[in-house]
């Protein structure tokens, strides 16, 4: 099918092959979620798959879009506005077609640029910075949904509140309900990063505190929504599902590695 191409230009085919292997990367990864929550009783249309391209040009993002990727995570805001325009430049994900996600940690003076370009923000970890982006998206008329990111293993590296002693979660009540009430923030669950092991089934344990987190917030604030599960990278996202995810964040298991820069 791509005949002509193939033998005109050496950079045009190395395009498609990085197409074709991501698209493979893609699908297979897509059949891993698909069994892994049959396996669990669970129905895999209710878990998306969010692709990472932090650490990678934006080559490869137009890549990743050609292959029919839509859903996007980055975890800096300049790297990701980078790649949006040169995109929109190229008229590649015309507005509304690309869906981007902002799941890294946010400093507070970034706040608007998120409201501006991001369809969702995974990362919320302070009633501050909730404010700063409530008092954004009411200048932008738009409403922004957010997940809370909790650190459920209390790993010193991570952020997100600290929520890993399951006898201090009513702490947390109050500062919830008076986030929840911002009204122009849609908070629809939660997000976090099982710490780092070479094999899945040791990430277990803490996207199991996640979901009982969630059981936890769904008794205490019941009139919210707590739907979204965040949680699962390219190293664990089968276990992440099993346990409940509903977004997996997928970066070197479909892009490959990264190298733009190390996180
Ligand atoms: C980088 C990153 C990912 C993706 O990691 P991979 O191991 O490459 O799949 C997911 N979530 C967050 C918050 C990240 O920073």
């Amino acid at each position: 099918m791509y005949g002509s191409l193939w033998s005109v230009d050496r950079l045009v085919k190395r395009d498609m092959d990085g197409i074709e292997d991501i698209r493979g990367n893609y699908l297979r990864v897509l059949e891993q979620i698909d069994s892994a929550a049959r396996s669990a009783g669970r129905n895999p249309a209710t878990v998306r798959l969010l692709v990472v391209t932090k650490g990678h040009p934006v080559e490869t993002v137009h890549q990743a879009v050609a292959a029919g990727i839509r859903l996007l995570g980055e975890n800096y805001v300049e790297e990701a506005l980078e790649k949006m325009q040169t995109l929109a430049s190229q008229a590649i994900g015309s507005p509304g077609e690309l869906e981007w996600h902002m799941i890294g940690h946010l400093q507070s003076r970034k706040a608007r640029l998120v409201c501006q370009h991001f369809a969702c923000l995974h990362s919320l970890d302070s009633l501050k910075l909730a404010e700063r982006l409530d008092r954004f998206a009411a200048e932008l008329g738009r409403k922004l949904p957010v997940l809370l990111e909790c650190n459920v293993s209390g790993e010193q590296t991570k952020f997100g509140y600290p929520v890993w002693r399951e006898d201090t979660w009513h702490e947390f009540v109050g500062e919830f309900s008076r986030l929840l009430e911002l009204p122009h923030l849609q908070v629809r669950g939660l997000m976090t990063m099982a710490p780092f092991f070479d094999q899945p089934e040791p990430a277990r344990p803490y996207f199991q505190r996640l979901r009982r987190f969630q059981a936890f917030l769904v008794k205490s604030l019941p009139l919210s929504d707590w739907a979204e599960l965040s949680m699962g990278m390219s190293g664990d996202f089968t276990v992440a599902v099993q346990e409940g995810a509903t977004l997996v964040r997928v970066g070197t298991a479909i892009l490959g590695a990264r190298d733009l820069r190390i996180d």
